[in-house]
């Protein structure tokens, strides 16, 4: 792996893509994956490359519906195997919920390495779902619809993180609740889910680490006000004013 200099200005984001090329070489991330990292790193630069008050927001609303669900997944692709490893099995086992492993460009292969690495990364066997799915998602070309019956098909709230706009339009309409990890606040996906936290995966799942742990002894009734709050279109907006809030006061663009 390429040594990225610390005293690089840029050294996160750089880190960030040694990862995804490393991800690459090793069979985990798809080629497409870069190109939607660079969508996803175009729209940090305009938000400053960190978490953004509404994108807090959001991400607590997100880990009180996870903490509330009755059978929570979180999805895994290749992107996040190859950026947040440890920290998606760390985020599984403080939420007692299944990875499952659901890629855009399905290969086998690329299914079966995911797995391995997530294992490597400490996910116990029986929590890593989707190199078997035995279900389809209704709405969706048959590739892209592969479910786990015990998995993403039958759980009440799902997490996923870098998603395309398709499948979760297809999520929402099968009754789920789904929580999209979305840097771009005007995608399809960031549209569809019922909470979208605009903000970095490597960021939002550190953050979601450390609120599951602030609010798990939350009481049930604290964790519904917090989602009942809650909306998602009032959010992205606020991201949208946020981003050019930011801009102004950097004398970057006035308002008049
Ligand atoms: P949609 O299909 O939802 O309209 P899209 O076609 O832009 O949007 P995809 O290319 O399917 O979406 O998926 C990539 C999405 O993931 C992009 O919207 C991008 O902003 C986001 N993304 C990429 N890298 C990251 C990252 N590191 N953290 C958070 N989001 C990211
Ligand atoms: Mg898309």
């Amino acid at each position: 792996m390429f040594q990225v200099p610390k005293s690089h200005p840029r050294y996160e984001s750089l880190v960030k893509r040694e990862k995804l090329a490393e991800g690459v070489r090793a069979g985990i991330t798809s080629f497409q994956g870069l190109i939607a990292h660079g969508r996803g790193e175009a729209f940090d630069y305009l938000i400053g490359e960190r978490t953004l008050p509404p994108a807090f927001e959001a991400t607590r609303t997100a880990v009180a519906m996870l903490l509330l669900a009755r059978h929570p997944v979180l999805s895994v692709n290749g992107n996040v195997a190859a950026l947040v490893p440890s920290e998606i099995v760390k985020l599984s086992k403080l939420l007692d919920a299944p990875l499952e492993i659901n890629i855009f460009y399905r290969t086998e292969e690329r299914v079966r390495r995911i797995k391995e690495h997530l294992l490597k990364h400490g996910a116990p066997e029986n929590k890593v779902l989707g190199d078997k799915p035995d279900a389809l998602i209704p709405g969706l070309e048959h590739a892209r619809a592969k479910a786990a019956k015990e998995g993403i098909y039958s759980a009440d709230v799902v997490l996923t993180p870098l998603e395309d706009g398709d499948r979760c339009e297809a999520l929402v309409r099968m009754g789920k609740k789904v929580i999209a990890i979305d840097l771009n606040p005007l995608s399809r996906t960031a549209r569809a889910a019922t909470v979208t936290i605009v903000d970095d995966i490597t960021r939002a799942v550190n953050n979601m680490i450390r609120l599951t742990t602030e609010l798990k002894d939350a009481s049930r009734s604290e964790l519904e006000k917090l989602v009942e709050n809650f909306d998602n279109k009032e959010n992205l907006q606020a991201m949208l004013r946020a981003i050019t809030e930011r801009l102004v006061q950097l004398d970057i663009i006035e308002l008049d």
